[in-house]
């Protein structure tokens, strides 16, 4: 009986951890939650900090075809550009790579009972969506980032 009281301690703290990856990781730019509150709109928050998802199709760059940078909404560290964006059909922002890869960090997300790769801003911790091994040339990759999370600086 004690063995198993062990065991399941042992699995209790490892899916903690797991959820708690994120919260754990020491971020340049920290703010406190008041502070991230008066600085976001309500679904920003709900998105950015809270690690939502945003509606798909109805968001600000979905359908963005403009030249220029998006950066983080949380401390406007630079982190996609619109050379790298691509029609995904999703309904979401979609690159298929980074600006700077050192930018943009990821944990692996458990909820909804599957794995995914949840991406953030490397400098504020800002949730901004998933990367999905679905995506075109030349990476193969898929970031399905949450507009609310972003800000477009126009070039
Ligand atoms: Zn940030």
């Amino acid at each position: 009986m004690k063995r198993y009281l062990g065991l399941i301690v042992i699995l209790a703290f490892a899916s903690c951890t797991q959820a708690q990856s994120k919260s754990a990781m020491k971020f340049e730019v920290t703010r406190t939650e008041a502070e991230w509150k008066k600085m976001l709109t309500e679904e920003q928050y709900y998105v950015a900090r809270k690690q939502g998802t945003e509606a798909p199709f109805k968001n600000a760059y979905n359908d963005n075809h403009q030249k220029g940078t998006y950066t983080c909404i949380g401390c406007d560290l630079s982190l996609f550009s619109s050379d790298h964006k691509f029609e995904s059909g999703t309904g979401w922002p979609s690159f298929y790579q980074p600006l700077v890869k050192a930018n943009v960090g990821t944990t692996t997300d458990r909820t909804l009972g599957m794995a995914r790769v949840e991406v953030h801003c490397a400098r504020c911790g800002s949730h901004l969506g998933h990367v999905f091994e679905d995506g075109p040339k030349p990476t193969g990759l898929r970031y399905c980032i949450n507009s609310a999370s972003l800000k477009f600086q126009k070039s």
